[in-house]
């Protein structure tokens, strides 16, 4: 820092002393300001805060150390190299000064080449502090603000929004695939990569956004006085230009994409960290239904209560299990270029809310649920339309092989119900909170891991006569099932028709099956079977 660029606060109740220090600060290139005590220094640093404050000691109303003290407990835009000059000279004085804060002491009467050069040994010291500040609070590869800074200012602009009732949105943004770049390319390829992006990423934003480099390869920016659908549109045009960018690196193309996740604040989000918990949940959405995509924070539309902590403690019961394991089996799909019309039967007849769409080929594309189709229908024109028109195009989804620990904690995680399983990226199952659900309940009986007084109703269901009474209801529920849907079978019936009722009718009767597994628990109980016999049965239903 250059001396004329300091800014020194002289505080005397001398006004001859101030002249005369303010004389020699100007000649040596200082811009000075002066005070007559503690008290008028307070204002004029709240009001510009000096670089440098030279103060004395004795003074009326607030003298030099309470004023020190006071100092130090401001909130200042930098820290302020405080000097002592006083014809104070003890030890003890001078130890009381330096532990409330004072950086250095100049003893009265001062020559004018020790004041300069006093105050030549704080700039060097103001410099370095400067420094330092900077590297806390901005990232140097990018230049983007660190996660602290940008909390700090999600905080500042939190209250300032909530205050004049102004909408905020944030929005999380991951590179798609960049471990890639650094594999193929090497990192400082990646390095480069990260620059390019934040670049882009404070173009496309205005001056009041904060953009912020969040993690690795994750950005987080805010946009303050942004509603959650401009913040979408925001996004969109974000992720547009990432996927037009062609970073040319040592003669090689370098093409990437992002997916991001946007949020608004709104009564139920708490604060600025919850805000951003919003994006990240919508960012690991748009992840899992494909990346290179833009899912907000409102699409997912419930608030959920997460309990990660019960899920690590549940860590044990999904060793090795898969999400085959635990899937319902798809049965049958919808193709893409069917129509709205020939779904809406299809719905009705078969009794599912939905079912995964899938291309020509097999391939998942889509979703489609009574919801989407109840929104089409109101068009008359919408019947021939093909499925694919009204359909959701973001599934999430899974490999067959994921564990299910991982399905689990998404499931806990954001608001959707139901993601799709898949299979070299055809549909093979879906897993809903619902089939987690009876996995769980199945999977905590079948294991005998309830303690009998843990449960009460689980207690009762222990009783072997309750169990029997259990197993042959849903035995007879099982029976009657199969034989309404044999009963289906006429020969008048086409196939077609046909299928619609057998999705229906099996799907039930899978469920009642896993009942039937779960329940012969009890029955395990009081027959005496050994738990290899029992859990060879499980195999086969899909339990464990
Ligand atoms: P996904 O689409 O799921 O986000 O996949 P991904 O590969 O982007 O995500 P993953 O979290 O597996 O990998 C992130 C990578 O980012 C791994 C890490 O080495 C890299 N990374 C993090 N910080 C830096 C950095 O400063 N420079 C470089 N070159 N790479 C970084
Ligand atoms: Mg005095
Ligand atoms: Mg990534
Ligand atoms: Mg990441």
């Amino acid at each position: 820092m250059d001396q004329t660029d300091s800014k020194v606060l002289l505080v005397d109740d001398d006004p001859a002393m101030l002249r005369l220090l303010s004389k020699w600060l100007e000649r040596a290139g200082y811009s000075v300001q002066c005070a007559g005590d503690g008290q008028q220094a307070l204002v004029a640093i709240e009001s510009d805060c000096p670089d440098i404050l030279v103060t004395d000691w004795e003074m009326p109303n607030v003298n030099g150390l309470e004023l020190c003290r006071r100092v130090r407990r401001l909130d200042l835009p930098h820290y302020v190299y405080i000097v002592f000059l006083t014809v104070k000279s003890s030890h003890d004085e001078m130890i009381a000064g330096l532990q409330i804060g004072a950086d250095d002491f100049l003893r009265k009467p001062v020559r004018e080449d020790e004041l300069v050069a006093r105050m030549r040994s704080g700039a060097r010291v103001l410099e370095l502090e400067r420094q330092l500040s900077q590297m806390a609070r901005t990232d140097p590869l990018t230049g983007l603000m660190t996660q602290r800074t940008f909390y700090e200012a999600l905080e500042r602009e939190w209250h300032r929004t909530a205050r004049f009732h102004l909408p905020l949105s944030c929005v999380m943004m991951d590179i798609d695939f960049f471990k890639r770049v650094n594999d193929i390319h090497g990192h400082p390829a990646g390095d480069t990569v990260l620059k390019v992006v934040a670049e882009l990423l404070t173009n496309v934003s205005r001056n009041s956004d904060s953009v912020s480099r969040y993690g690795g390869e994750e950005f987080c920016v805010m946009l303050p006085e942004t509603t959650e659908e401009n913040a979408v549109i925001w996004a969109e045009r974000a992720r547009k230009r990432l996927a037009a960018l062609q970073i040319v690196l040592a003669g090689k193309e370098i093409r990437i994409t992002g997916s991001f996740g946007v949020s608004q604040q709104s009564p139920e989000t708490q604060n600025g960290a919850g805000l951003v918990d919003q994006a990240d949940q919508a960012l690991l959405c748009a992840k899992q239904s494909g990346r290179d995509r833009v899912v907000r924070y409102g699409s997912l539309n419930e608030e959920n209560d997460v309990d990660l902590e019960a899920s690590e403690r549940k860590g044990g019961l999904f060793h090795g299990v898969a999400a085959k394991h635990v899937m319902a089996p798809v049965v049958v799909c919808l193709r893409e270029d069917e129509t709205v019309g020939q779904a809406a039967e299809f719905f009705l007849r078969s009794r599912i809310n939905s079912t995964p769409v899938v291309a020509a080929d097999g391939r998942l594309v889509g979703v489609l649920s009574e919801k989407d189709l109840l929104a089409a229908v109101a068009s008359l024109d919408c019947w021939q339309r093909p499925v694919r028109d009204v359909m959701k195009p973001n599934v999430i989804c899974y490999d067959e092989e994921t564990p299910i620990r991982a399905i689990y904690e998404f499931l806990c995680r954001v608001s959707i119900r139901r993601i799709v399983v898949v299979k070299d990226g055809r549909p093979t199952g879906t897993i809903g909170r619902g089939t987690l659900l009876r996995w769980f309940r199945n999977l905590v009986i079948s294991k005998g891991l309830l303690q009998d007084h843990e449960v009460r109703s689980i207690e009762e269901d222990l009783d072997p006569h309750r169990s029997k009474e259990r197993l042959a209801e849903t035995a007879r529920e099982l029976a009657h099932q199969a034989s309404e849907l044999q009963s289906r079978f006429g020969p008048d019936e086409a196939i077609e028709d046909l299928v619609p009722y057998v999705v229906g009718g099996v799907t039930g009767m899978q469920e009642l099956v896993n009942d039937l597994l779960a329940y012969s628990r009890y029955a395990n109980q009081s027959a005496g079977l050994t738990p290899g016999m029992y859990s060879m049965m499980l195999d086969g239903g899909q339990i464990d």
